[in-house]
């Protein structure tokens, strides 16, 4: 039984949070200096927000923005526009908004497999680019997937001070690395730059965590297909 006081208390922050996600995308939408994300305007949204178990809500919001680069998903303005709005990175984020950032396993990770369904930790990576799936008539994908699970272990239960250091210990040029990686793509991936100490750090855009003070986790939608999956995945939950 929930006593009156703690339903109004949940009544209270539910409506504040809703209110706060409200205007935190009512900004986004807005044109000119009053825009925190500059010339990458919103121009529609899709929003959907849901409880954690111990009654935190979280919201999960589609944004789509005005600036279509109208280019083939590697192309230079688009990896500037998530280098632009992204941070992966300590140093771009202020101390606690930092540590807000860190993935840590829980039950839920492996509630549908072995290993974790958010795929952390996250590859590390020299530069921010976007890979593209192996084909799948390619012979090596079989033998490279295998490869890249391994290499996800190692990741996982070894510290590396730099990539190379990782590339010789493990046989590995980088062509070599990322053609792994891509053996376990179905759709184009964007990797961030990363280094060893960032492999479970969720990527944040600075003003977004800064003024909800939680966690965020900003991924971008590469295709079509992708876009209707979360539409799909959130409006059924
Ligand atoms: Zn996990």
């Amino acid at each position: 039984m929930i006593a009156t006081s703690e339903i109004r208390r949940s009544d209270r922050q539910l409506y504040l949070f809703n209110k706060l996600v409200d205007c935190v995308v009512a900004l986004l939408q807005a044109k000119g200096k009053m825009n925190p994300f500059d010339k990458y305007r919103v121009v529609d949204f899709f929003q959907r927000i849901e409880f954690q178990r111990r009654g935190s809500p979280h919201a999960h919001i589609l944004l789509w923005f005005d600036c279509d680069n109208r280019e083939p998903v590697s192309e230079p303005n688009t990896i500037q526009l998530v280098t632009d709005l992204c941070a992966v990175s300590r140093d771009d984020l202020p101390g606690d908004q930092y540590n807000n950032q860190i993935h840590r396993h829980t039950f839920t990770c492996t509630k549908r497999g072995e290993t974790c369904r958010f795929n952390i930790p996250y590859w590390p990576i020299s530069e921010t680019c976007v890979l593209l799936p192996m084909s799948k008539d390619d012979i090596r994908r079989s033998g490279f997937h295998l490869m890249a699970a391994n290499l996800c272990e190692i990741i996982e239960e070894k510290h590396y001070d730099t990539l190379n250091e990782f590339y010789i210990d493990n046989g590995l040029t980088e062509t070599k690395y990322l053609d792994k990686i891509r053996s376990t793509l179905r759709w184009p991936a964007l990797m961030f730059k990363r280094d060893f100490t960032e492999i479970y750090t969720n990527t944040s855009n600075r003003w977004i965590g800064q003024t909800l003070g939680s966690n965020t986790d900003l991924q971008f939608i590469l295709g079509e297909y992708s876009c209707a999956a979360y539409v799909v995945e959130y409006v059924n939950k």
